[in-house]
């Protein structure tokens, strides 16, 4: 009998828990999912945007994982020098998967970035989606013009989210603090800037499609930055995703302006160069402009402009962050492996498997996460006979408890849903997630309080 431990209850934790479990390869294996957070799903609950109502409805099937018989979700169980030390960790299970994600935002490198008002999209993103570490900003308080840099998937959630109103979000789970503040908003221009061509953008057709039919908000393209990629011209020999995206870019550019109250302007071919500030609160961003080098890239022109703006989200992408007792690839911002097996120095490390973003990178839709867990999978079931011989706790959540943790389990979530229900109902609206930390343990645990 072989008992994993899987850390992280994202997709690729869970679709790793549910590769171990439905196999018959190697019989009865049982899994312990941990989890910082008492709360399982990953970014599926905390970086799924509230109003995408169709992806959140994953948890469902994720659910039915942690529910499996073999299955216990350890929920509130940080691994690593705070909370359970990987040393500790590896002598309880006879092997660790490690599925936790890139936690970090990639920095732009930039003057000024750090000025109030200049914030990482995974800040904006937390906080409106209820993680009990987000911090309240005021984000869109005063603001009329928001700057966000990148042209990902992110850059379109963070984008669509300013633009939304009251009557849309209000059906959401987000807490009622972040409803407030965005159903105040005063937000009317988001520029949302790339410093390559349209055809390099990184968002996909149904995402960028979706810009198109929001409420009151018009998509503005400026065709000479079309134009500018010379891929436009020709889009006929595109890949399908990028002929798509440029088909709908090319239908807003023609598009003459309707005034509405909001607008979304889509930009190409600026590169961010410095977060301008006036007492200390950012003021807007310079961009140089560019033009393509022939060769994907771009090169600068020397030429600049300025977009005011009150708020700016650098929405530039992840990073995963060094694991405590596992090696790490600084470049990459991942963890050295083969086929999910963890490399130091080219040498596998007995019992330690990555899936997920900590794994492969920042990249791809959560559908991505099975076939790259399933890999991960195959190795770890290669090597059973091996895993078998290490020794591991005949009760690991009796050892965690003797070291002083007290894991979450899946009653405790449970206790959780069913508060966040209550919540809802109370305000008149579906079930509204607990933003804290406080409340969350206060209800998992039954009583107030207590961290
Ligand atoms: P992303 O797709 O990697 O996009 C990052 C963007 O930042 C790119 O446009 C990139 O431009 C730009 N960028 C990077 N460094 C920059 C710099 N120094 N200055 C200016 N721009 C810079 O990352 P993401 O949007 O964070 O998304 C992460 C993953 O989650 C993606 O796989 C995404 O598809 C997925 N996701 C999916 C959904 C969905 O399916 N609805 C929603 C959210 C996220 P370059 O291309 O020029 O580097």
């Amino acid at each position: 009998m072989l008992h994993i431990a899987v850390v992280g209850s994202g997709p690729s934790g869970v679709y790793a828990a549910q590769s171990l479990v439905q196999q018959d390869e190697v019989p009865g294996v049982r899994v312990d999912v941990l989890d910082r957070l008492p709360c399982p799903y990953g970014l599926v609950r905390y970086g799924v945007a509230p109003d995408h109502e169709k992806i959140k409805s994953l948890q469902n099937n994720l659910r039915t994982v942690l529910e499996h018989e073999r299955v216990r979700f350890l929920g509130g169980v940080e691994v690593g020098p705070a909370g359970l030390p990987a040393a500790r960790l590896r002598e309880l299970y006879h092997a660790v998967v490690y599925c936790v994600g890139a936690a970090a935002d990639r920095r732009l490198g930039v003057p000024g970035e750090d000025l109030a008002g200049s914030h990482s999209a995974t800040d904006f993103v937390s906080w409106y989606s209820a993680h009990p570490d987000a911090v309240e900003n005021g984000f869109v308080n005063g603001v009329e013009s928001a700057v966000v840099i990148g042209v990902g998937n992110v850059a379109v959630d963070v984008a669509r989210m300013l633009a939304r109103g009251q009557a849309e979000l209000r059906p959401t789970d987000m807490p009622q603090s972040a409803l407030g503040v965005l159903a105040d908003s005063r937000v009317r221009e988001v520029h949302m800037v790339g410093r390559r061509g349209p055809s390099q953008a990184r968002f996909t057709t149904k995402e960028l499609r979706e810009l198109g039919s929001l409420p009151d908000t018009e998509v503005l393209v400026d065709p000479a930055e079309l134009a500018l990629d010379p891929a436009y011209a020709d889009p006929a020999g595109l890949p399908g995703p990028v002929r798509r995206n440029i088909e709908v870019m090319r239908g807003w550019a023609e598009r003459p302006e309707r005034g509405l109250p909001r607008r979304i302007r889509l930009r190409f071919f600026l590169r961010p160069v410095e977060v301008a500030g006036a007492a200390g609160r950012v003021s807007g961003v310079r961009f140089e402009r560019t033009v393509p080098d022939g060769r994907g890239g771009v090169t600068g022109t020397g030429r600049y402009e300025d977009l005011p703006a009150q708020l700016v989200l650098r929405s530039v992408g992840y990073r995963g962050v060094p694991l405590d007792g596992l090696p790490f690839d600084p470049d990459r911002g991942t963890v050295p492996h083969v086929a999910g097996r963890v490399m130091r120095g080219g040498v596998a490390v007995p019992g330690a498997y990555v899936a997920g973003w900590i794994k492969r990178g920042p990249t791809g839709v959560i559908g991505t996460n099975r076939p790259c867990a399933k890999e991960t999978v195959r190795s770890l079931l290669d090597d059973a006979p091996a895993l078998r011989r290490r020794t591991a706790a005949d009760d690991p959540l009796a050892a965690l408890r003797r070291a002083g943790l007290r894991p979450v389990e899946w009653t405790g979530w449970q206790a959780i849903e069913r508060a966040e229900a209550e919540l809802g109902r109370s305000m008149g609206r579906g079930p509204v997630k607990i933003p804290d930390w406080e409340g969350l343990l206060g209800a998992a645990r039954g009583t107030a309080g207590a961290r």
